[in-house]
């Protein structure tokens, strides 16, 4: 199998992003996986929880000191949230990079925050911000199981094998 796309490293790097309850209230899901889907990455998960609180303060564990942390507790218990595993080479910095900064001001137009959201408390969606935590939290939001890894027949033409 060797000089194959697959074996490209970093291929299988994955991140883990979440539409927040924002989000799927706004009827958002299919305008933001377009964004992933037409940029070439491979879903390997994809699923709408109710998320638990008891999930959510294992997910959020760097902000538990912080003020907004409750209303953060109360925004993302309020209704569901579609929660994905995305893969592919760079994957966690271009997803950063395509869901710009935590403040919509801040973030660029053509970003899903900066398109898509105004104010910090209601930022449509959430994607891991390094390797050490996308690997948490894709353990965290998913079981093993939930996880495909199916052959994306278009392989060869986003990567240079
Ligand atoms: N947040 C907020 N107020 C703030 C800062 C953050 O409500 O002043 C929320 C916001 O929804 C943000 C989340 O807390 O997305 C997590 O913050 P973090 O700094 O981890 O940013 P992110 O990784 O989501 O860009």
């Amino acid at each position: 199998n060797s000089g194959s796309a697959s074996d490209i490293p970093g291929v299988k790097e994955r991140t883990l992003v979440a539409i927040k309850p924002d989000g799927v209230q706004r009827r958002l899901i299919g305008q933001i996986i377009k964004r992933f889907e037409q940029r070439g990455f491979r879903l390997v998960g994809l699923k709408m929880v109710q998320v638990s609180e008891e999930l959510l303060s294992q997910h959020y564990v760097a902000l538990r000191k912080k003020p907004f942390y409750p209303s953060v507790l109360q925004y993302m218990t309020s209704g569901p949230v579609v929660a994905m595993v995305w893969e592919g080479h760079n994957v966690i910095k271009s997803t950063r990079m395509l869901v710009g900064d935590t403040n919509p001001a801040e973030a660029a137009p053509g970003t899903l925050r900066g398109d898509f959201s105004i104010h910090v408390s209601r930022n449509v969606v959430h994607a891991s911000d390094s390797p050490e935590v996308a690997q948490k939290e894709i353990s965290l939001w998913f079981h093993r199981s939930e996880l495909i890894d199916w052959v994306c027949c278009d392989f060869g033409n986003i990567y240079h094998p």
